[in-house]
């Protein structure tokens, strides 16, 4: 086989109901393509045969790449291992394996990729879910939004086609708790949404259990906003300014009206007072775990998209 230009990664757990037609529909797809492509499967430590008909899939037809994990490590890191062994040259195109990500999108996507983005993202226009998953989305990502301090575009996870230089950076990127869509706009260059209308899933129910997904709004909220730690100096600020006011009108009651009860005044105003103490010394201290949180990251510091140098001027 020549070196795969794209690579579709797609990680799997316990999909082999829609496998079968995943795999139909990725051969419709590679058929009718004239762009070289691999497909690379992860199988995230499933309990049905999922593993087995990986693998004789990629025994059989060299277009597919089996990966095996070890044993279940969640969608996030399967992702990342998949996009790891992937060898596409031009770019990834990152589906999920429950066919929710319609993979005949690939040629818009590249078209897209080749009017000089490097990331396009797939936005749901409409959702195919219960009332109550669909309300959860809705609010997490415009409340990620609004603390974040990268921009991560709302309502889009990971389907995505992403050009092999971002996919160079991600590989460098070892953060441990990974929260794909964020470090993917993180990263930069030229990104560009696409409007679809996500799919019901072909088969079987939702892998994410609550505790995974509620996981992953945690990972998006805590690795790409410092809002929890500056919320926590905010209010304790607040708290003092409080206690000042209360003080100061308290001070000019009994000056100017003399009828304030005795005691219980100055306890209240104590109380508000090392309240708000105490929270903005958490919030210094936090200040100092968020620097060593971020540098623990280990994240490049930059990312250079282009050089120009002129070596006569030297
Ligand atoms: N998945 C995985 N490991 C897990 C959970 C899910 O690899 O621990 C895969 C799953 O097989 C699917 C994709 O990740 O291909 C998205 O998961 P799912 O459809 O369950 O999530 P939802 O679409 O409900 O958010
Ligand atoms: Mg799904």
């Amino acid at each position: 086989m020549k070196t795969p230009q794209i690579s579709i990664v797609a990680p799997l757990y316990n999909e082999s109901e829609s496998f079968p037609l995943l795999v139909k529909r990725i051969n419709a797809l590679m058929d009718s393509s004239p762009l070289a492509i691999e497909v690379v499967l992860i199988d995230d430590g499933s309990r049905d045969d999922t593993a087995l008909k990986i693998r004789q899939l990629a025994l059989t037809d060299e277009r597919y790449h089996g990966v095996f994990l070890s044993r279940n490590h969640g969608h996030q890191l399967a992702l990342t291992a998949g996009i790891s062994a992937a060898r596409g040259t031009e770019a990834l195109f990152v589906i999920d394996g429950d066919l929710q990500d319609p993979p005949e999108l690939l040629p818009e996507f590249y078209k897209l990729l080749k009017d000089g983005n490097d990331v396009v993202y797939a936005v749901r226009k409409k959702r195919k879910e219960g009332f109550v998953k669909k309300t959860g989305y809705h609010l997490f990502y415009r409340i990620l939004r609004s603390i974040s301090y990268v921009e991560i575009p709302l309502d889009s996870g990971d389907f995505a086609l992403i050009s092999r230089r971002v996919v160079n950076v991600l590989n460098k990127m070892p953060e441990e708790s990974r929260y794909l869509r964020g470090m993917r706009s993180w990263i930069g260059f030229k990104q560009i949404g696409f409007e679809y209308e996500r799919d019901a899933r072909a088969a079987g129910e939702s892998k994410y259990s609550f505790k995974q997904l509620f996981q992953l709004a945690y990972n998006g909220i805590f690795n790409f906003s410092e809002f929890p730690v500056k919320f926590m100096s905010r209010v304790g600020i607040t708290a003092i300014l409080i206690s000042l006011v209360y003080f100061m009108t308290v001070v000019i009651k009994k000056m100017f009206f003399s009828h304030v009860i005795e005691g219980f005044t100055s306890l209240l105003f104590v109380i508000i007072l090392f309240s708000g103490v105490q929270l903005l010394a958490l919030g210094i201290i936090g200040e100092y775990v968020l620097r060593i949180f971020f540098q623990s990251k280990n994240r490049p510091l930059f990312i250079i998209k282009e050089e120009i140098v002129n070596r006569e001027y030297i």
